[in-house]
């Protein structure tokens, strides 16, 4: 059956239900999950296009991020909900969705050594489900610092969540190909009216374009395009781990590896250029002096807040209206447990993280 025969009439006759969706990249599909096992009724509506950041994404979960190695104190927490999340659609398609890797964590510079010798020298019990000692051939790895294995990570197969995502949507009849212009989005006591369709709230889950809508033109984003490379390396076909130094190289198998990124705040167009191919591979550079052959480019603009803040919650001025955003580049990781708090909220009223909360984060 052909996509456009499976969405539901929308030109014919009023549908009720209770949230209309804006957007089906992670932000959009996370959340839908979420309120479809709370027994509601959405529908997801977006533009299908083929390199939005979701699309393009490695889908790295990357636990301890950054030169400092910082370990959020809900880490656990997030981690776990995530995990459990993604291994349960798993079962559901009964594809392989989320690869768990192990990450070798090769130091840039003596400051990012003497960081971690010293997380481990005063926090070491916090960090011990993270971390193992790194066996890596020096010939075909960059380690003039050192490094560690950093364990529970991985990365999520985002493409084809998203695909899974869609084809549970459509069964239901939950699914629709368009663009919802905030123009267009009428309100009343009961809900909002978008065409023929009524909801009880509509929740805009647009990307890095979410400030371009007339409820939201307040939010600071500041998105920033990312370069992601895939690349024939036959000479590490025997790797399966995640290989960390600046950029990162991620294992898809038979020599094929995908490697990246970069953050352009000020950027032209969405799509990949020159510059960018060239800044991802000097970054390779830094981790293998192995010669790769480049068989994709793509590009795609993460939506950003401030300097990276999930924004979510309900519309000060309008009840019936709601907003999630900026998963940043932490969106596999930090995604469903934000969903979770989101949905929990918009069902039942229950509180939300007070540093994710729009409302508590006003300008
Ligand atoms: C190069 C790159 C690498 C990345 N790597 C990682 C990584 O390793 N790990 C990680 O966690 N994150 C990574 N990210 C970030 C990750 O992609 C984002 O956090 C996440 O995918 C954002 O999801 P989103 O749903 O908010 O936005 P999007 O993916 O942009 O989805 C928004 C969707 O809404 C649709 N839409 C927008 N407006 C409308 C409208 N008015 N009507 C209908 N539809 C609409 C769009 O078409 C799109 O499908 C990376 C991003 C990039 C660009």
């Amino acid at each position: 059956m052909l996509l456009h025969e499976c969405i539901p009439p929308i030109a014919a006759l009023v549908l009720k239900i209770d949230f209309l969706i804006v957007g089906q990249g992670l932000a959009g599909s996370l959340l839908a999950w979420h309120l479809l096992e709370g027994g509601k009724r959405v529908l997801v509506v977006d533009r299908d296009e083929p390199d939005t950041s979701s699309k393009v994404a490695a889908g790295l979960v990357t636990p301890l991020a950054g030169s400092r190695f910082n370990l959020p104190v809900s880490l656990d927490e997030r981690l776990d909900y995530a995990r459990g999340f993604y291994w349960k659609l798993e079962e559901l398609s009964g594809e392989p969705l989320f690869h768990h890797r192990r990450i070798a964590r090769l130091f840039q510079n003596p400051g990012e050594k003497s960081a971690w010798t010293s997380r481990l020298e005063n926090e070491g019990e916090r960090y011990a489900r993270y971390h193992g000692a790194l066996e890596i051939d020096q010939a075909r790895f960059r380690l003039p610092y050192g490094g560690f294995e950093m364990r529970e990570g991985g990365w999520l197969d985002v493409p084809a969540f998203l695909e899974f995502t869609r084809q549970t949507l459509l069964e239901s009849a939950s699914y629709a190909i368009g663009r919802v212009n905030s123009a267009d989005v009428a309100l009343d006591e009961a809900g909002i009216r978008w065409k023929n369709i009524k909801a009880s709230k509509i929740i805009f889950c647009e990307g890095w374009q979410g400030n371009q809508n007339r409820f939201f033109d307040w939010v600071p984003m500041n998105p920033a395009l990312g370069d992601i490379l895939e690349l024939d390396i036959p000479e590490l076909s025997d790797e399966s781990r995640i290989i960390s130094r600046g950029g990162w190289l991620i294992p898809l198998g038979e020599g094929r590896f995908r490697t990246g990124s970069n953050y352009r705040h000020q950027f032209e167009s969405a799509g990949p250029g020159e510059a960018g191919r060239n800044e991802i591979l000097k970054k390779l550079e830094a981790i293998t002096p192995v010669i790769p052959v480049v068989v994709r480019h793509r590009a795609a603009v993460r939506p950003i807040i401030r300097r990276s803040q999930v924004f979510m919650g309900i519309h000060p001025a309008h009840p019936q209206v709601a907003f999630f955003n900026g998963l940043g580049s932490k969106g596999v990781l930090n995604g469903p447990w934000h969903a979770s708090r989101l949905a929990a909220h918009l069902l039942s009223g229950k509180a939300l993280p007070p540093e994710a909360d729009l409302q508590t984060n006003l300008l």
